[in-house]
């Protein structure tokens, strides 16, 4: 928590102020404020905005810092998942040390908040989980990282599988994951009943890696609304990637947003340029709460995506044909607050009483800061500065 006073930046975008920020909080917004006796930031100019919230992400599974990583597995999802199984113990995939690397990557290029699935499997067991449970209170103070438990390697067909995130949840997991219902398990009711029941028990919520297609995601998603009615938790249910959303049915997709923004459920999407994706503008037109993550990085899935909001915010941009200038604004706003409002974030924002967590952009206007690759000049976390020109002051191990 810190005091101190941002001078000549242009919050969202608009006229150059100043900005006094106390107790880790926005305290007032005005032209030519007094510095007193606080610490001055010259902004330049620079926009602010929100922090970047990574929705969607892995910390434990990126190569970062091991040398280049031969790909040669393929792009069967079964052949990917037994793969970096057994890759983790060759390569020697510390998880507090990788997920460290990641997370310090994210804080550089303007992250303050990172919700990050964490492998639970019959193999590992915790293990990774206390790993990156360590980087969680190791950057506390830098971003806040919610950890979803997700049987990444399947949930029925691996026994054992549900014990570990029964424990995983009462050990420090925000949430419970789960994984292509049919696709994975061959039981969509059995898997997502186990799913419902854990979050159940625990009281907490669920984000579901949905990648299954067509009518068969459309069946699952189906089974998902119908368990978070039944069980009243609206609002606390997220599916990620939901590819079925991006069919070419029309009629199906529509009836299918319309129960999502009925049940409250959000949907997290990474924009995957190589399959069908949700559509993020009739998405955010029903109302239904969208957040944006940029997957996994720089591991033994791909080397293609890179830890920065605003690289993905334009891949966002591309993928769902948006040009315009409010378009492009749009898309920043879904990687940043859209975000925060799947996970409930309390007080964020750039009024006065909220969190201090904010990320310059050099940029002229909020269409030119969605797209444009310049280093985030700063960032502040709780109005501490977490990082310059791109790069986070804490060093990654
Ligand atoms: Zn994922």
């Amino acid at each position: 928590m810190s005091d101190i006073l941002l001078r000549n930046l242009r919050p969202m975008g608009g006229a150059a102020l100043d900005m006094r920020i106390k107790a880790g909080k926005i305290a007032e917004i005005a032209p030519s404020l007094q510095a007193d006796d606080l610490p001055v930031e010259e902004c330049k100019g620079a926009i602010a905005i929100p922090g970047l919230v990574e929705a969607h992400t892995h910390l434990d599974k990126t190569v970062m810092g091991l040398g280049w990583y031969e790909n040669a597995v393929g792009t069967d999802l079964r052949a990917m998942i037994d793969n970096e199984r057994a890759e983790r113990h060759r390569l020697g995939m510390d998880p507090h040390r990788q997920s460290m690397r990641h997370a310090l990557a994210l804080v550089g290029a303007g992250c303050t908040h990172a919700r990050s699935h964490v492998d639970i499997d019959t193999e590992h067991g915790l293990a990774i989980l206390e790993g990156v449970l360590a980087t969680k209170d190791a950057l506390q103070g830098i971003i806040d990282i919610e950890i979803v438990a997700f049987p990444q390697s399947g949930l029925l067909v691996r026994p054992g599988t549900l014990e570990l995130l029964d424990e995983a949840l009462a050990s420090g997991a925000d949430l419970v994951g789960g994984l292509d219902p049919s696709g994975m398990d061959r039981d969509p009711k059995g898997h997502l009943d186990a799913i419902f029941g854990l979050a159940e028990t625990h009281g907490k919520g669920v984000d579901i890696h949905l990648h299954e297609a067509g009518t068969l995601g459309a069946f699952s998603l189906e089974l998902i609304m119908e368990r978070t009615r039944a069980l009243g938790m609206q609002g606390r249910v997220a599916v990620s990637h939901a590819f079925c959303l991006g069919m070419n049915d029309w009629h199906a997709t529509e009836a299918l947003i319309a129960g999502l923004a009925e049940c409250d459920i959000a949907i997290l999407t990474t924009g995957a340029p190589s399959r069908e994706v949700p559509q993020v503008k009739r998405l955010h037109a029903a109302g239904v709460r969208l957040g944006v993550g940029c997957d996994g990085v720089r591991d033994t899935w791909s080397p293609l995506n890179r830890p920065d909001m605003i690289d993905r915010t334009r891949i966002i941009a591309m993928r769902n044909n948006l040009r315009s200038d409010a378009d492009l604004a749009l898309a920043l706003d879904i990687c940043s607050a859209g975000g925060a409002r799947v996970m409930g974030l309390q007080g964020y924002g750039l009024e006065v009483g909220c969190m201090a967590d904010l990320t310059l952009l050099d940029a002229e206007t909020l269409a030119e800061g969605a797209i444009s690759d310049a280093p985030r000049p700063l960032v502040l976390k709780a109005g501490r500065v977490t990082a310059r020109n791109g790069a986070a002051l804490r060093k990654a191990p």
